[in-house]
């Protein structure tokens, strides 16, 4: 499949990685829109949150008990925002699962 955040999972294209275990890969997204902005992903292809089912969401869950590991060990103690695009309307444009986490500063208070 041609999908590049398989790639990065896979090794064939590098990645700044910040965490990883079986089912969870996250690397630092690679235009940055805060100090800290982290992409959380399953290793398995899921390709937006329109697509999470009975099937698949163990994986997600298993993204959000990453999540604050990852928080700490990036430094945000003073919070942090957890977003996932989907589809068109949603501006996503890479279509494998991943969740922004964002911090390291106050962010805006609006997310449109
Ligand atoms: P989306 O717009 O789908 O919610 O987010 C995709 C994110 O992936 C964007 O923030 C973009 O900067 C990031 N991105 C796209 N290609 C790459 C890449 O090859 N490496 C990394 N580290 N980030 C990428
Ligand atoms: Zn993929």
């Amino acid at each position: 499949m041609d999908c590049i955040f398989c790639k990065i999972v896979a090794g064939e294209i590098p990645s700044a990685k910040v965490y990883e275990d079986e089912n969870v890969y996250a690397f630092r997204d690679i235009q940055p829109q805060a100090p800290v902005h982290v992409l959380v992903v399953p290793k398995a292809h899921i390709a937006s949150a329109d697509e999470v089912s009975a099937e698949n969401a163990a994986l997600v869950a298993e993204i959000f008990k990453a999540i604050p590991k990852i928080a700490k060990a990036e430094g945000l103690a003073n919070g942090y925002r957890v977003i996932t695009n989907c589809g068109e309307d949603g501006c996503q444009s890479v279509k494998h699962l991943h969740f922004h986490v964002l911090g390291g500063k106050k962010l805006s208070e609006r997310m449109d």
